[in-house]
Protein backbone atom coordinates (compact mmCIF):
# COMPACT_ATOMS: atom_id res chain seq x y z
CA UNK A 1 0.00 0.00 0.00
CA UNK A 2 1.34 3.75 -0.33
CA UNK A 3 3.33 5.26 1.94
CA UNK A 4 1.25 8.16 2.03
CA UNK A 5 -2.53 6.64 2.71
CA UNK A 6 -5.00 9.30 2.87
CA UNK A 7 -5.52 10.46 6.42
CA UNK A 8 -8.82 9.83 8.13
CA UNK A 9 -9.59 13.12 9.39
CA UNK A 10 -9.55 14.62 5.46
CA UNK A 11 -12.83 16.28 4.24
CA UNK A 12 -15.10 13.57 1.93
CA UNK A 13 -14.27 15.30 -1.45
CA UNK A 14 -10.71 14.87 -0.39
CA UNK A 15 -10.98 11.09 0.70
CA UNK A 16 -13.06 10.34 -2.53
CA UNK A 17 -10.29 11.46 -5.07
CA UNK A 18 -7.96 9.30 -3.31
CA UNK A 19 -9.73 6.35 -1.99
CA UNK A 20 -7.77 3.16 -3.33
CA UNK A 21 -5.28 5.04 -5.48
CA UNK A 22 -2.20 2.95 -6.78
CA UNK A 23 0.57 2.03 -4.57
CA UNK A 24 4.13 3.05 -5.60
CA UNK A 25 6.68 0.86 -6.32
CA UNK A 26 11.02 1.58 -6.53
CA UNK A 27 9.55 5.14 -5.85
CA UNK A 28 7.27 5.46 -8.76
CA UNK A 29 3.90 5.00 -10.19
CA UNK A 30 0.86 6.33 -12.11
CA UNK A 31 -1.69 7.81 -10.41
CA UNK A 32 -4.91 5.57 -11.30
CA UNK A 33 -5.18 1.70 -10.03
CA UNK A 34 -4.29 -0.45 -12.89
CA UNK A 35 -7.14 -2.28 -14.71
CA UNK A 36 -6.40 -5.44 -13.45
CA UNK A 37 -7.92 -8.30 -15.71
CA UNK A 38 -8.07 -12.11 -15.45
CA UNK A 39 -9.67 -15.25 -14.74
CA UNK A 40 -6.85 -17.59 -13.33
CA UNK A 41 -4.76 -16.31 -10.07
CA UNK A 42 -1.41 -17.88 -10.73
CA UNK A 43 0.59 -18.89 -7.58
CA UNK A 44 4.23 -19.40 -6.11
CA UNK A 45 3.87 -23.05 -5.39
CA UNK A 46 1.09 -25.58 -4.09
CA UNK A 47 1.53 -24.02 -0.68
CA UNK A 48 1.14 -20.74 -1.44
CA UNK A 49 -2.44 -21.75 -3.53
CA UNK A 50 -3.75 -23.76 -0.21
CA UNK A 51 -2.58 -20.82 2.10
CA UNK A 52 -4.65 -18.21 -0.25
CA UNK A 53 -7.86 -20.81 0.11
CA UNK A 54 -7.27 -20.83 3.90
CA UNK A 55 -6.93 -17.56 4.34
CA UNK A 56 -9.99 -16.77 1.55
CA UNK A 57 -12.10 -19.46 4.15
CA UNK A 58 -11.11 -17.14 7.29
CA UNK A 59 -12.71 -13.87 5.32
CA UNK A 60 -9.40 -12.19 4.89
CA UNK A 61 -9.45 -10.41 1.45
CA UNK A 62 -7.59 -12.24 -0.85
CA UNK A 63 -8.31 -13.38 -4.28
CA UNK A 64 -7.54 -17.32 -5.80
CA UNK A 65 -9.61 -16.85 -8.62
CA UNK A 66 -10.73 -13.61 -10.57
CA UNK A 67 -13.93 -14.21 -10.12
CA UNK A 68 -13.05 -12.70 -6.46
CA UNK A 69 -11.86 -9.47 -8.09
CA UNK A 70 -7.93 -8.27 -7.68
CA UNK A 71 -6.68 -5.02 -7.29
CA UNK A 72 -9.15 -2.90 -9.30
CA UNK A 73 -11.98 -4.39 -7.73
CA UNK A 74 -10.54 -4.31 -4.27
CA UNK A 75 -9.93 -0.27 -5.01
CA UNK A 76 -13.76 0.21 -6.10
CA UNK A 77 -14.77 -1.84 -3.21
CA UNK A 78 -12.59 0.87 -0.33
CA UNK A 79 -13.48 4.27 -2.43
CA UNK A 80 -17.65 3.10 -2.31
CA UNK A 81 -17.30 1.57 1.38
CA UNK A 82 -15.78 5.08 2.09
CA UNK A 83 -18.22 7.17 0.51
CA UNK A 84 -20.98 5.07 2.09
CA UNK A 85 -19.58 4.84 5.51
CA UNK A 86 -20.06 1.00 5.64
CA UNK A 87 -18.04 -2.37 6.42
CA UNK A 88 -17.77 -4.33 3.10
CA UNK A 89 -19.37 -3.29 -0.26
CA UNK A 90 -20.39 -6.00 -3.09
CA UNK A 91 -19.88 -5.17 -6.59
CA UNK A 92 -22.50 -6.80 -9.36
CA UNK A 93 -23.19 -6.48 -12.81
CA UNK A 94 -26.13 -4.08 -12.84
CA UNK A 95 -28.18 -2.16 -10.31
CA UNK A 96 -30.95 -4.49 -10.79
CA UNK A 97 -29.20 -7.55 -9.87
CA UNK A 98 -27.84 -5.76 -7.08
CA UNK A 99 -31.29 -5.08 -5.41
CA UNK A 100 -32.07 -9.27 -6.28
CA UNK A 101 -28.54 -10.19 -4.16
CA UNK A 102 -30.37 -8.12 -1.55
CA UNK A 103 -33.70 -9.91 -1.46
CA UNK A 104 -32.48 -13.38 -2.31
CA UNK A 105 -29.29 -13.08 0.33
CA UNK A 106 -32.16 -11.97 3.12
CA UNK A 107 -35.63 -14.13 2.36
CA UNK A 108 -36.56 -17.36 2.57
CA UNK A 109 -39.29 -19.32 2.15
CA UNK A 110 -42.16 -18.23 4.18
CA UNK A 111 -40.74 -14.45 4.99
CA UNK A 112 -42.16 -11.57 4.77
CA UNK A 113 -40.86 -8.13 2.93
CA UNK A 114 -42.03 -4.99 3.28
CA UNK A 115 -41.65 -3.01 0.41
CA UNK A 116 -41.97 0.61 -0.05
CA UNK A 117 -44.82 1.62 -2.92
CA UNK A 118 -42.25 4.03 -5.03
CA UNK A 119 -39.47 1.75 -5.26
CA UNK A 120 -37.63 0.93 -8.73
CA UNK A 121 -40.40 -0.68 -10.60
CA UNK A 122 -38.46 -3.49 -11.62
CA UNK A 123 -37.98 -4.91 -8.55
CA UNK A 124 -41.90 -5.81 -8.25
CA UNK A 125 -40.51 -8.26 -11.63
CA UNK A 126 -38.24 -9.67 -9.24
CA UNK A 127 -41.17 -10.50 -6.66
CA UNK A 128 -43.53 -11.78 -9.28
CA UNK A 129 -41.05 -13.94 -10.80
CA UNK A 130 -38.33 -15.00 -7.95
CA UNK A 131 -39.71 -14.15 -5.05
CA UNK A 132 -43.01 -15.51 -5.31
CA UNK A 133 -41.87 -18.84 -6.81
CA UNK A 134 -39.37 -19.07 -3.62
CA UNK A 135 -43.10 -18.62 -1.40
CA UNK A 136 -41.00 -14.85 -0.24
CA UNK A 137 -44.26 -13.04 0.64
CA UNK A 138 -43.98 -9.42 -0.30
CA UNK A 139 -45.83 -6.31 0.57
CA UNK A 140 -45.88 -2.41 -1.18
CA UNK A 141 -46.84 -0.12 1.61
CA UNK A 142 -46.75 4.06 1.64
CA UNK A 143 -43.68 4.74 4.16
CA UNK A 144 -45.65 8.01 4.44
CA UNK A 145 -49.73 7.15 4.60
CA UNK A 146 -49.29 3.67 6.03
CA UNK A 147 -48.50 2.94 10.20
CA UNK A 148 -44.94 0.94 9.54
CA UNK A 149 -45.20 -0.46 13.30
CA UNK A 150 -49.02 -2.20 12.64
CA UNK A 151 -47.72 -4.14 9.10
CA UNK A 152 -44.73 -5.64 10.84
CA UNK A 153 -45.44 -9.55 11.12
CA UNK A 154 -43.63 -11.95 13.35
CA UNK A 155 -42.06 -13.51 9.76
CA UNK A 156 -40.88 -9.72 8.26
CA UNK A 157 -37.37 -9.91 7.90
CA UNK A 158 -36.68 -6.99 5.00
CA UNK A 159 -38.12 -3.24 5.68
CA UNK A 160 -36.98 -2.01 2.05
CA UNK A 161 -37.03 1.43 0.69
CA UNK A 162 -35.92 3.94 -2.13
CA UNK A 163 -35.73 7.68 -0.69
CA UNK A 164 -36.62 10.04 -2.56
CA UNK A 165 -38.81 7.52 -4.56
CA UNK A 166 -38.52 6.64 -8.06
CA UNK A 167 -40.65 8.78 -10.37
CA UNK A 168 -42.37 11.22 -7.89
CA UNK A 169 -39.38 11.92 -5.39
CA UNK A 170 -41.51 11.46 -1.94
CA UNK A 171 -38.55 11.97 1.06
CA UNK A 172 -38.98 9.42 3.01
CA UNK A 173 -37.99 9.82 6.63
CA UNK A 174 -34.98 7.28 7.15
CA UNK A 175 -34.62 7.31 10.81
CA UNK A 176 -37.72 6.78 12.21
CA UNK A 177 -39.04 3.79 9.70
CA UNK A 178 -35.57 2.37 10.50
CA UNK A 179 -35.76 2.51 13.81
CA UNK A 180 -38.91 1.32 14.25
CA UNK A 181 -37.70 -2.05 11.93
CA UNK A 182 -34.94 -2.62 14.08
CA UNK A 183 -36.87 -2.62 16.84
CA UNK A 184 -38.50 -5.20 16.19
CA UNK A 185 -35.17 -6.97 14.29
CA UNK A 186 -35.78 -6.82 10.82
CA UNK A 187 -33.11 -5.21 8.22
CA UNK A 188 -33.41 -2.10 6.93
CA UNK A 189 -32.07 -1.46 3.04
CA UNK A 190 -32.15 1.30 0.79
CA UNK A 191 -31.84 2.31 -2.62
CA UNK A 192 -29.51 5.48 -2.86
CA UNK A 193 -29.23 5.89 -6.13
CA UNK A 194 -30.70 9.02 -6.83
CA UNK A 195 -27.80 11.05 -4.38
CA UNK A 196 -24.69 8.91 -5.93
CA UNK A 197 -24.13 8.13 -1.82
CA UNK A 198 -22.70 11.80 -1.77
CA UNK A 199 -25.77 14.09 -0.67
CA UNK A 200 -27.43 11.45 1.69
CA UNK A 201 -25.80 8.48 3.68
CA UNK A 202 -28.82 6.07 4.66
CA UNK A 203 -26.01 3.94 6.78
CA UNK A 204 -25.79 7.04 8.86
CA UNK A 205 -29.29 7.11 9.46
CA UNK A 206 -30.64 3.86 10.39
CA UNK A 207 -30.17 1.94 7.40
CA UNK A 208 -27.98 -1.38 7.06
CA UNK A 209 -27.82 -1.87 3.49
CA UNK A 210 -27.19 1.06 0.68
CA UNK A 211 -28.04 -0.05 -2.51
CA UNK A 212 -26.64 1.96 -6.11
CA UNK A 213 -26.89 1.60 -9.49
CA UNK A 214 -23.98 2.66 -10.20
CA UNK A 215 -25.20 2.86 -13.33
CA UNK A 216 -26.12 6.25 -12.84
CA UNK A 217 -24.33 9.19 -11.01
CA UNK A 218 -21.06 7.15 -10.31
CA UNK A 219 -20.50 6.32 -13.53
CA UNK A 220 -21.79 9.38 -14.87
CA UNK A 221 -21.15 8.88 -18.62
CA UNK A 222 -23.85 6.56 -19.75
CA UNK A 223 -21.50 4.18 -20.59
CA UNK A 224 -21.52 1.57 -17.86
CA UNK A 225 -23.90 -1.01 -16.12
CA UNK A 226 -23.14 -1.43 -12.70
CA UNK A 227 -24.39 -2.34 -9.24
CA UNK A 228 -23.25 -1.83 -5.59
CA UNK A 229 -24.41 -3.08 -2.25
CA UNK A 230 -22.93 -1.50 0.98
CA UNK A 231 -23.99 -3.64 4.10
CA UNK A 232 -22.88 -1.90 7.86
CA UNK A 233 -21.92 -5.39 9.98
CA UNK A 234 -20.02 -8.25 9.26
CA UNK A 235 -22.94 -10.54 9.98
CA UNK A 236 -24.33 -8.97 7.21
CA UNK A 237 -21.51 -9.06 5.28
CA UNK A 238 -21.36 -12.60 5.60
CA UNK A 239 -24.86 -13.36 4.85
CA UNK A 240 -25.00 -11.47 1.17
CA UNK A 241 -21.28 -13.10 0.67
CA UNK A 242 -22.65 -16.45 0.80
CA UNK A 243 -25.60 -15.45 -1.72
CA UNK A 244 -23.04 -13.50 -4.14
CA UNK A 245 -20.91 -16.45 -3.99
CA UNK A 246 -23.35 -18.76 -4.84
CA UNK A 247 -25.25 -16.71 -7.55
CA UNK A 248 -21.41 -16.63 -9.15
CA UNK A 249 -22.05 -12.66 -9.11
CA UNK A 250 -18.68 -10.59 -10.27
CA UNK A 251 -17.96 -7.45 -12.20
CA UNK A 252 -15.31 -7.32 -15.25
CA UNK A 253 -11.65 -4.88 -14.11
CA UNK A 254 -12.35 -2.19 -16.82
CA UNK A 255 -16.17 -1.63 -15.62
CA UNK A 256 -14.30 -1.39 -12.02
CA UNK A 257 -12.02 1.28 -13.29
CA UNK A 258 -15.04 2.81 -15.26
CA UNK A 259 -16.83 3.35 -11.48
CA UNK A 260 -13.64 4.11 -9.89
CA UNK A 261 -12.83 7.19 -12.84
CA UNK A 262 -16.72 8.34 -12.04
CA UNK A 263 -16.36 8.55 -8.30
CA UNK A 264 -13.41 10.96 -8.35
CA UNK A 265 -15.35 13.53 -10.03
CA UNK A 266 -18.76 12.51 -8.33
CA UNK A 267 -19.04 15.86 -6.03
CA UNK A 268 -18.46 18.48 -8.61
CA UNK A 269 -20.67 16.80 -11.17
CA UNK A 270 -23.44 16.36 -8.67
CA UNK A 271 -23.04 19.83 -7.82
CA UNK A 272 -23.06 21.39 -11.25
CA UNK A 273 -26.40 18.94 -11.72
CA UNK A 274 -28.11 20.72 -8.17
CA UNK A 275 -27.59 23.98 -10.22
CA UNK A 276 -29.03 22.93 -13.72
CA UNK A 277 -32.05 20.82 -12.10
CA UNK A 278 -32.48 24.04 -9.54
CA UNK A 279 -32.63 26.48 -12.12
CA UNK A 280 -34.71 24.33 -14.48
CA UNK A 281 -37.39 23.32 -11.38
CA UNK A 282 -37.84 27.10 -10.58
CA UNK A 283 -38.63 28.22 -14.21
CA UNK A 284 -41.71 25.27 -14.01
CA UNK A 285 -42.88 25.98 -10.88
CA UNK A 286 -43.85 29.48 -12.68
CA UNK A 287 -45.70 27.56 -15.84
CA UNK A 288 -49.21 27.69 -16.20
CA UNK A 289 -49.09 24.71 -17.50
CA UNK A 290 -47.54 23.02 -14.96
CA UNK A 291 -49.25 22.08 -11.84
CA UNK A 292 -46.77 20.57 -9.93
CA UNK A 293 -43.08 20.04 -9.45
CA UNK A 294 -41.51 17.14 -8.05
CA UNK A 295 -38.33 18.30 -6.89
CA UNK A 296 -37.15 18.00 -3.39
CA UNK A 297 -34.66 20.94 -3.24
CA UNK A 298 -38.14 23.47 -4.07
CA UNK A 299 -39.36 25.06 -1.17
CA UNK A 300 -42.74 24.16 -2.05
CA UNK A 301 -41.87 20.46 -2.28
CA UNK A 302 -44.24 18.41 0.44
CA UNK A 303 -40.69 16.69 1.52
CA UNK A 304 -38.32 19.76 1.81
CA UNK A 305 -38.03 19.50 5.49
CA UNK A 306 -37.39 16.42 5.63
CA UNK A 307 -34.90 16.73 2.86
CA UNK A 308 -32.90 19.53 4.35
CA UNK A 309 -33.04 17.35 7.06
CA UNK A 310 -31.39 13.89 5.85
CA UNK A 311 -30.00 15.38 2.69
CA UNK A 312 -26.93 17.67 1.98
CA UNK A 313 -27.76 18.27 -1.95
CA UNK A 314 -30.15 17.05 -4.52
CA UNK A 315 -29.61 15.47 -7.64
CA UNK A 316 -30.71 16.55 -11.34
CA UNK A 317 -34.15 14.36 -11.75
CA UNK A 318 -37.17 16.87 -11.87
CA UNK A 319 -40.58 15.76 -12.62
CA UNK A 320 -43.43 17.49 -13.32
CA UNK A 321 -47.37 17.39 -13.54
CA UNK A 322 -48.74 18.61 -16.84
CA UNK A 323 -52.24 21.01 -16.09
CA UNK A 324 -54.98 19.04 -17.79
CA UNK A 325 -52.66 16.92 -20.38
CA UNK A 326 -53.67 13.72 -21.88
CA UNK A 327 -50.64 11.03 -21.93
CA UNK A 328 -50.49 11.23 -25.74
CA UNK A 329 -50.39 15.45 -24.80
CA UNK A 330 -47.13 14.57 -22.15
CA UNK A 331 -45.58 12.57 -25.32
CA UNK A 332 -45.84 15.12 -27.96
CA UNK A 333 -44.08 17.76 -25.34
CA UNK A 334 -41.50 14.72 -25.08
CA UNK A 335 -41.08 14.74 -28.58
CA UNK A 336 -41.07 18.71 -29.12
CA UNK A 337 -38.10 18.55 -26.81
CA UNK A 338 -34.30 19.05 -29.33
CA UNK A 339 -31.88 19.15 -26.79
CA UNK A 340 -33.47 16.28 -24.43
CA UNK A 341 -32.66 12.81 -25.42
CA UNK A 342 -35.91 10.68 -25.19
CA UNK A 343 -34.74 7.47 -22.90
CA UNK A 344 -35.04 5.87 -19.65
CA UNK A 345 -32.26 5.80 -17.46
CA UNK A 346 -30.16 8.60 -16.12
CA UNK A 347 -27.35 10.00 -14.34
CA UNK A 348 -24.89 10.68 -17.18
CA UNK A 349 -23.76 14.05 -18.52
CA UNK A 350 -27.33 14.46 -20.65
CA UNK A 351 -30.75 15.49 -20.19
CA UNK A 352 -32.95 13.28 -20.93
CA UNK A 353 -36.85 13.20 -20.67
CA UNK A 354 -39.30 10.58 -20.69
CA UNK A 355 -43.20 10.61 -19.98
CA UNK A 356 -44.52 8.30 -16.96
CA UNK A 357 -46.55 5.34 -17.94
CA UNK A 358 -49.88 5.94 -15.86
CA UNK A 359 -49.81 2.45 -14.87
CA UNK A 360 -46.65 3.21 -12.83
CA UNK A 361 -47.54 6.10 -11.30
CA UNK A 362 -50.72 4.15 -9.77
CA UNK A 363 -48.00 2.19 -7.77
CA UNK A 364 -47.38 5.15 -5.45
CA UNK A 365 -50.16 5.84 -2.98
CA UNK A 366 -48.52 9.07 -3.07
CA UNK A 367 -50.13 9.80 -6.83
CA UNK A 368 -53.62 11.32 -6.58
CA UNK A 369 -53.28 13.48 -9.74
CA UNK A 370 -55.37 11.99 -13.18
CA UNK A 371 -52.54 14.38 -15.22
CA UNK A 372 -49.78 13.43 -17.24
CA UNK A 373 -45.94 13.49 -15.57
CA UNK A 374 -42.74 14.00 -17.57
CA UNK A 375 -39.62 13.01 -15.52
CA UNK A 376 -36.55 15.29 -16.61
CA UNK A 377 -32.72 14.57 -16.32
CA UNK A 378 -30.89 17.27 -15.92
CA UNK A 379 -27.40 17.52 -17.23
CA UNK A 380 -24.70 19.20 -17.77
CA UNK A 381 -25.53 21.54 -20.29
CA UNK A 382 -26.13 25.18 -20.01
CA UNK A 383 -28.95 25.66 -17.76
CA UNK A 384 -30.32 28.12 -19.83
CA UNK A 385 -30.39 26.59 -22.94
CA UNK A 386 -32.26 23.51 -21.28
CA UNK A 387 -34.88 26.32 -20.49
CA UNK A 388 -35.07 27.67 -23.59
CA UNK A 389 -35.94 24.32 -25.37
CA UNK A 390 -38.57 23.42 -22.50
CA UNK A 391 -39.98 26.86 -22.73
CA UNK A 392 -40.41 26.42 -27.00
CA UNK A 393 -41.63 22.66 -26.27
CA UNK A 394 -44.43 24.04 -23.49
CA UNK A 395 -45.99 26.61 -25.98
CA UNK A 396 -45.15 23.78 -29.54
CA UNK A 397 -47.37 21.07 -26.76
CA UNK A 398 -50.40 24.32 -25.92
CA UNK A 399 -50.68 24.97 -29.44
CA UNK A 400 -51.73 21.46 -30.51
C1 LIG B 1 -31.69 2.53 -12.69
C2 LIG B 1 -32.03 2.20 -11.30
C3 LIG B 1 -31.78 0.93 -10.79
C4 LIG B 1 -31.31 -0.22 -11.65
O1 LIG B 1 -30.06 -0.03 -12.18
P1 LIG B 1 -29.62 -0.81 -13.52
O2 LIG B 1 -28.14 -0.66 -13.51
O3 LIG B 1 -30.29 -0.10 -14.65
O4 LIG B 1 -30.05 -2.23 -13.40
C5 LIG B 1 -32.06 0.70 -9.45
N1 LIG B 1 -32.55 1.67 -8.66
C6 LIG B 1 -32.82 2.90 -9.13
C7 LIG B 1 -33.38 3.92 -8.21
C8 LIG B 1 -32.56 3.20 -10.46
O5 LIG B 1 -32.85 4.41 -10.92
Amino acid sequence: MSAKAPAANLRSSTRLLHAGAAALRDGAGPVNVPVVRTSTVRFENTAAHADHHHRRAAGERVASYGRHGLDTHRALEDAVVGLEGGHHAFLTPSGLSAITLVLLALLSPGDHALVADGVYAPLRRVDSTLLQRLGITVEYFSPTHDDLASLLRPNTRLLYLESPSSLLYEVLDLPALSAIARDRGVTVATDNTWSGGWFHRPLALGANISIQAATKYISGHSDLMQGIVVVDSPALAAKLSTAYEALGLTIGADDAYLALRGLRTLPVRLAQHQRNATAVAEFLHQQPQVSRVFYPALPTDPGHTLWKRDFSGASGLVSFEFRHATPAAADAFVDALALFGIGASWGGYESLALAAQPERLREHRQWTGDASVVRLHIGLEDPQDLIADLAQALSATEAR
